[in-house]
């Protein structure tokens, strides 16, 4: 007997169960429900299989982490007045390496966010097959606006408390949304003035201070590298495709370039006030442009609409209704709903690589997996961040740095093996492939495995 979602009554009783569970364990913290019902609802089948994983709780241990710290930043402002700030670490699962995870600084952060974030870094750095854990952190504090001084004084404030917790052996941050080069030299020099260690406690570092080459590009990068791997198993490419993104900042830009470089035409790009629309697409000359105005200028996506002719500003909207055979949601969390979705397939997307994390609604995941559109998820579209944070632990561990070429090739190797790994798992009767239930299983599969070994822990 097949039940109303597809799945047999079993599957079903069980999530429902286990999700009531969680739920009320988890009151009020709505991002978090969402990533973990959509990996449970995925692995259950697996899980039910597999009796060990039931007796030894897995599923449990998997959904609450090893530790959350929270803790209080104090720092002030360029007119002297005293600010406070929260700042949080979660620490979510270490069983198959140090825990990692981006930090990220926006007034939306919230215990929530950032265990849903940690949650899904523990599957995303299993894919990736480097011995890595997951964690995520982040604070309420908002880096628009203050001078360089203030999120100096910030980033010095907040690495004085969170220095107690990492190290190279043990939990190794990096960015997020908020948090790029800038805020991570600060971070860096406040530890190393703490410690008096120069060592390999934080990833996206400067090059001149232990950073990797192609770190910066490589989740944008490896988001196009995936998409092309997922278009392959349909005999498409990217080349000539006219490509939605969303978002303008380090995911999206890199996303853009890389796809400029394999002859797709991105047409959109946007920022919290609205997207832009360049019919012409966005080329080398233009997309220059736009690194200076974010990654220098930290100016606004509108004036890119008053800097070239034939572009059109859309204020508060997304990109998604703009005719596009591929989309790449490179901002942030449920910014693609069931409405979007829907605009998206009536104009023939064919697949959707995810650059932010969990862009996607859960109504709108289902509806495009409905569609038979490839969804590339962000578990395993957008690894390819901290799979080359995981290539800058190895050059600062061994002392040695690799060259641009030497890095690209194995991010592109591991986004190859990523792909691969999420089809094994994620193929359909009709021959479609689910890469949304591929990666989850994918990624589950090597930690339990792990958690199993270590026992009752
Ligand atoms: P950035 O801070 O560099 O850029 C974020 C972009 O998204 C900006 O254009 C920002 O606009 C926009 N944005 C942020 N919040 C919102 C919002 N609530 N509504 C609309 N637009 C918004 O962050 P990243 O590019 O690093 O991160 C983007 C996404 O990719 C996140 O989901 C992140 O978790 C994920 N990711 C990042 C990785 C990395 O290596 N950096 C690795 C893997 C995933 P504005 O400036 O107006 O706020």
């Amino acid at each position: 007997m097949i039940s109303a979602t597809g799945g047999p009554p079993r599957v079903e009783e069980f999530v429902r169960e286990f999700m009531n569970r969680f739920i009320a364990r988890n009151a009020g913290q709505t991002e978090f429900h969402q990533a973990v019902g959509e990996v449970v609802e995925s692995v259950a089948p697996f899980v039910l299989a597999h009796p060990e994983y039931l007796e030894s709780r897995i599923l449990e241990r998997l959904t609450e982490p090893d530790r959350l710290i929270l803790f209080r930043v104090t720092w002030q402002d360029d007119a002297g007045h005293v600010h406070v700030n929260r700042a949080w670490r979660v620490q979510f699962n270490n069983s198959i390496g140090p825990y990692k995870g981006g930090m990220r600084f926006h007034p939306s952060v919230s215990s929530s966010i950032l265990k849903f974030l940690g949650f899904e870094q523990v599957f995303k750095n299993s894919l990736t097959g480097l011995p890595m854990g997951g964690a995520k952190g982040g604070s309420d504090f908002d880096p628009k606006g203050k001078s360089d001084r203030e999120v100096m004084r910030f980033c010095h404030a907040l690495m004085t408390e969170l220095q107690r917790y990492i190290g190279e052996d043990v939990d190794v941050p990096a960015g997020d949304i908020g948090v790029g080069q800038r805020e991570i030299s600060f971070l860096f020099g406040q530890y190393k003035r703490l410690n008096n260690r120069f060592a390999g406690i934080l990833t996206g570092k400067g090059l001149s201070f232990g950073g990797s080459l192609i770190r910066k590009e490589a989740t944008g990068y490896g988001c196009v590298y995936f998409m092309e791997r997922m278009l392959e198993t349909k005999s498409e490419s990217v080349e000539g495709k006219t490509c939605a993104v969303s978002g303008s900042g380090n995911v999206a830009l890199y996303a853009i370039e890389k796809l400029i470089d394999m002859g797709a035409r991105p047409v959109t790009a946007s920022d919290s006030e609205g997207f832009i629309h360049d019919p012409a697409g966005i080329d080398r000359d233009k997309l220059e442009w736009l690194k200076q105005l974010k990654e220098v200028e930290r100016g606004r996506i509108r004036l890119y609409a008053e800097q070239f002719p034939g572009v059109a500003f859309h204020r508060g909207e997304r990109p998604w209704g703009v005719p596009a055979q591929l989309a790449f949601p490179c901002a942030t969390q449920n910014e693609l709903d069931e409405r979007d979705a829907r605009r998206l397939i009536d104009n023939g997307v064919i697949a959707v690589a995810e650059g932010a994390n969990m862009p996607c609604t859960l109504a709108a995941t289902g509806m495009l997996l409905r569609a038979r559109v490839a969804v590339g998820t962000a578990k395993a579209a957008n690894a390819g961040g901290v799979a080359v944070s995981g290539l800058e632990q190895s050059q600062n561990a061994l002392r040695i740095s690799w060259s641009a070429e030497e890095v690209d090739r194995r991010l592109q190797d591991i986004m190859t093996n990523i792909h691969a790994r999420a089809a094994q798992y994620g193929y359909e009767d009709d021959g479609y492939i689910n890469y949304v239930r591929g990666a989850n299983i994918g990624g589950f599969v090597k930690v339990a495995e792990a958690m199993l070994a270590y026992g009752v822990v």
